[in-house]
């Protein structure tokens, strides 16, 4: 809902909020709150509420470290659970620098300006529906996450099995209190594993509630004594946690612009273009959507996650799906995603690689409808098949060895995330592992 300065004050006084939360997200996907009293929010109406961005990962250098906290009264929401204190409400902002400018660094404002440019090619909307996964472990008396998960179910698995099934209604209970519609949850493949889906979005809410998602999830979870944590891949052995991400773009009259009822398989030209546009990117995009180390163990054959650069209608294996949804349900959904992934940032440059393929007409190769893990090295080559990054290294040069990320991130972002990323790589590459000293130690 789009609510005026006087609306919000309405608000405040009738449900007697005492407590605004302000969130935004630094360079890394956190979640950052600023939480001041009510006696704020005139300060905060009027743009000139203030804190200090020089802490923030991948924010700003110490000279320009006053920045404004802007809010987008659109997000305002009471949180469910009470408080001692009084109510807590909660606004997501954008920040502004000191001369009241869209601050760069703020990827939630980077992925408005991608939009932007969406809207310039006639589009209105990017629709984002994303699926993340993740587990539930036991927490030990100090709070700290063990190695034990809650459960023992598998997919679709019923109680009794299915431990977490009452942790995880309530998690549905309280996101609709918050105003998702939640589609389905059920129990993932691994042990301990889980997946909520709600309905798709507009890119920014889409992003805005994939945060608030997080928060709600480890919230819940404490409640019942387990940690909910979006690692990648937490387990050997098992599969990982992805947030495939389903997308399309709508049109000014609000129609799908991938649906095209006499298109080939019903999909638009559009469709086929931004679909040509994931598939160049892809390499680069990997790095942005798939960006910690632990992103990589999760990318391996054997456990429904991507390895190829393919895409298919048919089966449920590579890279880029095309559910069986037509009309307004048409759309794409790109697999290789985790939710270790910055929402803002992946959505940026995943539209970016699509708007790429509008313009430039990138045609993409047939689909791929056989498994590709049954193809052997010949069979692969011919169909001229190629491998996602298989480690951060590997994705960060193909990021910076693609010029589309830079107008994806802008200037700021692009160079930060990389900066982050390489010393993030560093430190795993020089770090001995357990691995290492079981495998070798006594052998050499
Ligand atoms: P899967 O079959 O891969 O498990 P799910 O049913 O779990 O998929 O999730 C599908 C997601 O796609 C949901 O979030 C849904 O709202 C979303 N979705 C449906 N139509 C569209 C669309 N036109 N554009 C983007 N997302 C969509
Ligand atoms: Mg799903
Ligand atoms: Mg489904
Ligand atoms: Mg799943
Ligand atoms: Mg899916």
């Amino acid at each position: 809902t789009e609510y005026t300065p006087d609306d919000i004050r309405k608000m405040v006084k009738d449900e007697d909020v005492r407590f605004l939360r302000l969130m935004f997200t630094d360079l890394l996907g956190t979640v950052k709150n600023v939480e001041v009293p009510i006696s704020q929010l005139d300060q905060l109406l009027a743009g000139k509420l203030m804190f200090d961005g020089s802490s923030i990962d991948g924010f700003v250098r110490i000279e320009e470290s006053d920045m404004y906290l802007q809010p987008d009264l659109s997000t305002w929401m009471v949180f469910p659970w009470g408080d001692e204190h009084g109510k807590v409400a909660r606004l997501t902002c954008s920040v502004h620098t000191a001369d009241g400018e869209q601050f760069a660094g703020d990827p939630r404002n980077n992925l408005m300006r991608v939009l932007d440019e969406m809207k310039e090619l006639g589009f209105s909307d990017f629709n984002i529906g994303p699926e993340p996964e993740f587990f539930l472990f036991e927490m030990d008396e100090n709070g700290q996450p063990t190695k034990k998960l809650n459960d023992h179910g598998s997919y679709f698995d019923l109680a009794p099995m299915d431990l977490a099934a009452n942790v995880r209604r309530d998690m549905v209970l309280e996101l609709e209190k918050m105003g998702f519609n939640v589609e389905a949850s059920h129990h993932e493949v691994a042990p301990g594993q889980h997946e909520i889906d709600f309905e798709y979005d507009d890119a920014i809410r889409a992003a805005d509630h994939i945060q608030t998602f997080k928060m709600v999830v480890k919230t819940v979870a404490r409640r019942y004594g387990l940690y909910a944590t979006f690692m990648p891949k937490p387990l050997n052995g098992v599969n990982g946690s992805g947030m495939h991400m389903n997308m399309s773009l709508f049109d000014q009259d609000g129609k799908n612009a991938f649906f095209d009822e006499n298109g080939p398989e019903q999909l638009s030209q559009t469709a086929y273009y931004f679909l040509g546009g994931l598939l160049k990117h892809a390499k680069a995009l990997t790095a942005v959507c798939d960006p910690t180390v632990n992103s990589y163990k999760r990318l391996v054959p054997g456990f429904e996650a991507p390895v190829y650069i393919a895409w298919s209608g048919a089966n449920r294996s590579p890279m880029v799906r095309v559910p069986i949804a037509r009309g307004k349900g048409t759309r794409l959904e790109l697999r290789s995603v985790d939710p270790s992934a910055n929402p803002y940032l992946a959505i940026a440059a995943i539209l970016a690689a699509g708007l790429d393929g509008i313009k430039n007409k990138i045609t993409p190769d047939d689909p791929i409808d056989r498994n590709i893990y049954s193809m052997d090295g010949e069979e692969l080559k011919l169909d001229h098949i190629q491998k996602l990054p298989s480690t951060l290294h590997d994705a960060l040069q193909s990021y910076a060895a693609d010029d589309l990320m830079k107008d994806a991130m802008g200037p700021h972002i692009y160079q930060n995330f990389l900066d982050a990323k390489n010393m993030e790589w560093s430190a795993y590459s020089q770090n001995v592992s357990q691995w290492e000293r079981n495998r070798y130690l006594d052998m050499l």
